[in-house]
């Protein structure tokens, strides 16, 4: 979901690395339980993959937490938990955003590095200026940083839309960089595009629909401004990926051949030939295989040199999006990862168009690329907290009786009786006598607590066996699943449709681990479920070496360290202080009593905020920019989440005339008896505390 019409086929792709786990099953410790005093950071970084996808920016530090070094290597690190601590202490809640405005100035450095580098290598002679596409965040202190920190290399950017156009006039301030104008476009679109070269802009309008020719040479002739304008073209290579879709013969976007030719035709007719400078091609988002990059970049160049030769000024070769993240750090043309580094991504680009333009001795372009995901992606991290968890098993089953019901004694007996040489055949007793237990209720032969007591031994049986699969090299095919059966719940204070709105739509993998206890082993296995009402509101994919993995590696919540009892709030929260944590059964712990567990989801600065949507009222998640400091950090800007009265007013509901009708039902209600005074004064002031607070849960 990245403004592409996307394909929804989820595309699996063989990764072409070789079988080599990660971490040796047997190191894997059983479900929940007591873990090794030997486990290591080393470890956690291995499973996590911190160091595949995180570097150079993210790693773990002896005392086990998540570190943040935002210049790369080239600076200090902050302790993440801590600062997540600090950022609490400051009252802002979690869900919490946090952006690294130094990690968004170290990819722009690294990407004029990249080009720099591959331009001297190949004696390219002519040079690099890229422009960021603002669909990808249009969040104004980021892209403000962005010109900001862009302005040395003269980077601009890239507009898709008339939206997007206006925070590219107003913000684009850097002498010489271009400001590209894609997206479809109506007069007004290219008559302020045009008007603001009188303000010193360097608009490039590219032809998206042949209808675009015509307004421009109208507008252009009727403000008397010469236009600089490039076109879209289609190609024919194949993308890859999800965003593959983006080209081919078929694509939504872009000119056919024989429609650019009618387009340079009408420029010649208009005598506007010469503004036509520059071509342009995206071939889509994410793309993973390198050797696509190089197809796309071999077609375009001759389309280019081509077009050069039909006597367009030809100056700019515009090489769109598509360079990609390592999302799950394999190094593999697996849709969330990648094939190539940047440099290979430059270099590519440098050598091909080098050649393609010698073997015609025409003058090599600048060479302009609009890399999103690849500059937006890592600056931001989203920090959220566990709820609570559900697990399917509730604690060590006592003997059967004689005298217990048969299906019972059999489900104890399987139970007993569970070896590493029968441990197949007794997961299917174990299911089949469940599911007689089922139909034996269903019938009333079973009381409740007899199909409880059944249910209880099946769970126990299977957890048996999962920590016999556990030590296995090979798992039979019946089995595969028992791992993602067994997996816990951990509700989380999030909502997957506002955060990680490509995680629900298309299955998009994102790193998500635990930023502190990494010194402690994760022997919990579990699937994270947000606050919405909706079942699709789940993370159950996980980045992995090898394709997916069904569940994440996470710790038991655990109680909190004795600390002073609060006692707030008075009558209404004394049966909430006596909640216990860790006890055996199903759901455990409670806010005020468990130390708070939080997860971090990496790599989401691309996308995921603006198209996030507000799916059962849940608003943005607060944000900090966060900038490194001699000794420390600076909070450089602060950006509350929606309030509920916020998320309610987009919804056309005014907060006061809600309080309204709340007061007079209450004075109803007094006058009825139905409600003492002191209930109605405290639903009121609950009401209107809730109005003004943040729309998640606290903490
Ligand atoms: C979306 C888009 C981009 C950005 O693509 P990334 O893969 O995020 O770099 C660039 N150019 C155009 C035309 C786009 O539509």
């Amino acid at each position: 979901m990245t403004g592409e019409l996307t394909s929804t086929i989820s595309i699996r792709e063989q990764k072409q690395q070789p079988h080599h786990p990660d971490i040796p099953a047997h190191t894997r410790l059983p479900h929940g339980r007591s873990s090794r005093p030997t486990w290591t950071i080393e470890e956690s970084e291995k499973l996590y993959r911190i160091q595949g996808w995180g570097e150079p920016y993210f790693s773990i530090n002896a005392v086990g937490h998540v570190t943040v070094s935002p210049k790369g290597d080239r600076g200090g690190s902050l302790d993440l938990f801590e600062l997540v601590e600090a950022l609490k202490g400051r009252n802002l809640e979690l869900p919490l955003l946090i952006r690294f405005s130094d990690i968004l100035a170290d990819r722009i450095e690294r990407l004029n590095a990249c080009f720099a580098k591959a331009i001297a290598r190949y004696n390219y002679p002519g040079r690099y200026q890229g422009v960021y596409p603002v669909k990808c965040n249009q969040h104004r202190h980021l892209v403000e940083e962005l010109v900001q920190v862009g302005h040395p290399y003269q980077f601009g950017l890239e507009a898709g839309s008339k939206p997007e156009l206006m925070i590219a006039l107003a913000t684009l301030k850097t002498d010489g960089a271009l400001l590209i104008c894609n997206g479809h476009k109506d007069r007004e679109y290219i008559e302020t595009a045009l008007l603001s070269m009188r303000l010193g802009q360097k608009p490039i309008i590219v032809i998206e629909q042949l209808e675009e020719v015509q307004l421009v040479i109208d507008i252009s002739a009727k403000l008397g401004i010469e236009p600089i304008v490039g076109v879209r073209a289609k190609l024919s290579t194949k993308g890859s990926g999800r965003w593959g879709e983006s080209t081919g013969d078929r694509a939504k976007f872009g000119l056919t051949l024989p429609e650019i030719l009618s387009g340079v035709n009408q420029l010649r007719d208009a005598g506007l030939l010469n503004a036509l400078q520059l071509l342009h091609f995206h071939i889509g988002s994410q793309t993973s295989a390198i050797s696509v990059i190089k197809d796309a970049i071999r077609e375009a160049s001759q389309i280019y040199v081509e077009l050069r030769a039909l006597g367009a000024n030809m100056n700019y070769l515009d090489v769109g999006g598509g360079l990609a993240i390592d999302y799950d750090g394999s190094k593999t043309n697996f849709h969330a990862s990648k094939n190539y580094n940047m440099q290979n991504y430059a270099n590519d680009i440098v050598a091909e168009v080098k050649e393609a333009c010698e073997a015609r001795q025409i003058p090599a372009p600048v060479l302009i690329s609009e890399s999103g995901r690849a500059i937006a992606s890592h600056q931001s991290v989203l920090i959220f907290d566990v709820l609570n968890t559900s697990d399917v098993l509730s604690g060590e089953p006592a003997p059967a009786h004689q005298n217990e019901h048969l299906i019972i004694r059999n489900l104890w007996e399987t139970y007993g009786n569970i070896t590493v040489e029968n441990y197949q055949e007794a997961y299917h007793d174990a299911i089949q006598f469940n599911e007689e237990a089922k139909s034996l209720f269903n019938l009333g032969y079973l009381s409740l607590t007899q199909r409880a007591r059944a249910e209880q031994l099946y769970w126990a049986c299977c957890e048996k066996i999962l920590n016999i699969v556990r030590t296995q090299d090979y798992v039979p095919d019946d089995l595969e699943d028992i791992e993602k059966i067994m997996a816990s719940i951990y509700y989380v204070n999030l909502s997957v449709f506002q955060s990680v709105p490509d995680s629900w739509a298309m299955n998009q993998l994102f790193p998500i681990m635990p930023i502190h206890r990494l010194n402690e082993e994760p022997t919990c296995r579990g699937i994270l479920a947000d606050l919405t009402c909706d079942s699709d509101g789940k993370i159950n994919q996980f980045i992995d070496l090898r394709d997916v993995k069904s569940v994440l590696e996470l710790h038991p919540l655990r109680k909190a360290k004795v600390q002073e009892n609060q006692g707030s709030g008075g009558e209404f929260t004394d049966k909430d202080t006596q909640s216990t944590v860790l006890e055996e059964s199903g759901t455990t712990s409670h806010p005020q009593t468990r130390e708070p567990y939080y997860l971090g989801l990496f790599l989401v600065g691309a996308y995921q905020e603006i198209m996030g949507n507000l799916h059962n009222l849940f608003g943005n998640t607060n944000t900090v920019h966060i900038r490194l400091a001699p000794r420390g950090y600076e909070i450089e800007h602060l950006v509350k989440g929606d309030t509920i009265t916020e998320v309610l007013s987009y919804v056309q509901y005014d907060a006061e005339d809600l309080v309204e009708s709340i007061r007079r039902r209450t004075e109803q209600a007094l006058r009825d008896n139905s409600i003492t005074l002191a209930e109605s004064q405290r639903l009121l002031q609950n009401y209107q505390k809730s109005l003004s607070s943040y729309t998640y849960l606290s903490s």
